[in-house]
């Protein structure tokens, strides 16, 4: 039996292991395309490789993974975050929960992962071969045959393959598929990003963190919590981040020109907000209204929002009128900025749609119309917030591909 993986990325070299544990006798061999393996594993989560979630604050599992999430329900029951840290505490690898629930080696060092998981290869008898980019599969009587982008190496031919080639970023990387009849892809757009915002009073306030805002795209349904970042080119921090992959399509359909509006309480609607405001102004009635504000901003902040809801810093709390009390509150629960394009998020990025899950058996991977051929990781339509989720998918669908192999042989 000569099964093929394409790609030495999370998915790939997880799904070899796994596949040689269970079928000692098969011949598996992983080409990549680059010259080295996992070379994104390695600089995951900062150099510090973020490599799964407890999920506790989790409530749906949409909120973790806006696309693919009934392919994950299935997937995580199949290998959840838990088999995640067992099999790599298992293998040696120390493990730890931070308290925003993200998973990380003790050793925050990446390269621990990424010479685990080529140590274990190696052992287990998994054959790899780096700067072999794979060019076109073509699906034969028994099996597929695969040829390289360099001509000079000979095509092979396997029983099964299986493909984990990670998010493809433009549409024209998905030719290597053109021989596999029935395979749709969905547009690959960017997703986990920061948002460029052009107003100098904004960016002004670089460094000002907010712990807890919601921020929604303006007319749509689209919204995330979360701790909020301004930085020198606009906003970043999980809100934003959340955002950015619940909205990637919107974004990337609108050409990254869109409103975002900002509820810098937090609140349920602007009653509590308003609440929350008359409550400030009774505590603090003769003090100005610049040096009294909500607890969770900033006196910077706080000055910024003043001056956008026409209030002079000047003024005691006593001497607002319910119709300054009402603007600052509309400016507090919804104040709106023009997003002018997508900034960059060096720790994580990932790619939003790829080949469409109506192409795949969910429950095994198997492409529909193409028996033996298998998909794994952020290639497929699927992918996750921050905070371990991408990887975790990539594991976990690593798992369910290898099992779903290995049963058709036992
Ligand atoms: C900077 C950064 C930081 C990140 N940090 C985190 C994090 O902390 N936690 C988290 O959960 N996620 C993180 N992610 C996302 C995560 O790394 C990916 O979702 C995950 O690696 C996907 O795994 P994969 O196996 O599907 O693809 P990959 O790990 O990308 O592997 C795919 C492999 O396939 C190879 N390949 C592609 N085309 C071919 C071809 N034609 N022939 C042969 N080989 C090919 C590629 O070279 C690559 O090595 C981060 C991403 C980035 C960019």
């Amino acid at each position: 039996m000569k099964i093929c993986i394409i790609g030495a990325g999370a998915a790939g070299c997880l799904c070899s292991i796994l596949l040689k544990r269970k079928l000692p006798e098969a011949q598996i061999e992983v080409f990549e395309a680059g010259k080295h393996p996992l070379t994104k594993v390695s600089i995951t989560g900062g150099g510090r490789c973020n490599l799964t979630n407890s999920f506790r604050q989790i409530g749906q599992l949409k909120q973790a993974y806006p696309r693919g999430e009934q392919l994950m329900k299935r997937a995580l029951r199949h290998w959840s975050q838990e088999d995640t840290m067992a099999w790599f505490e298992g293998e040696g690898v120390r493990l730890v929960t931070q308290e925003d629930e993200c998973v990380f080696p003790v050793s925050q060092d990446a390269m621990q992962i990424v010479r685990t998981l080529l140590l274990r290869m190696k052992e287990e008898g998994v054959v790899l071969y780096t700067s072999h980019k794979i060019n076109d599969i073509t699906p034969g009587q028994e099996g597929y045959s695969v040829s390289f982008v360099d001509e000079n190496k000979k095509p092979r031919h396997f029983d099964k393959v299986v493909c984990t080639m990670g998010g493809l970023p433009t549409i024209e990387r998905f030719a290597l598929f053109r021989h596999l009849t029935g395979l749709s892809i969905i547009k690959p757009v960017p997703s986990l990003f920061t948002f460029c915002i052009k107003d100098s009073s904004l960016t002004s306030l670089m460094g000002c963190v907010v712990e807890l805002v919601t921020a929604s795209i303006a007319s749509t349904k689209m919204r995330a919590e979360g701790a909020l970042l301004v930085t020198h080119w606009g906003l970043s921090g999980p809100a934003i981040l959340r955002l950015s992959s619940y909205a990637a399509k919107y974004l990337a359909e609108h050409h990254y020109q869109a409103q975002l509006c900002i509820n810098w309480l937090n609140t349920q609607d602007e009653q509590e907000a308003l609440q929350q405001l008359h409550d400030l102004q009774q505590d603090s009635t003769r003090k100005q209204v610049a040096n009294e504000y909500p607890r969770q901003l900033s006196a910077k902040l706080w000055q910024h929002l003043l001056v956008r809801a026409h209030i002079d810093l000047q003024k005691r709390w006593n001497e607002l009128s319910k119709r300054d009390l009402n603007r600052l509150c509309a400016t507090l629960t919804s104040d709106v900025y023009q997003i002018e394009g997508k900034g960059q998020y060096k720790e994580e990025f990932v790619t939003c749609g790829g080949i469409d899950l109506a192409c795949i058996n969910i429950s095994s991977l198997e492409a529909r119309q193409h028996p033996g051929l298998y998909f794994a990781g952020e290639l497929l339509d699927v992918d996750g917030i921050t905070g371990g989720f991408n990887l975790q998918a990539a594991w976990s669908m690593a798992a369910v591909v290898a099992d779903s192999l290995a049963k058709n042989f036992s």
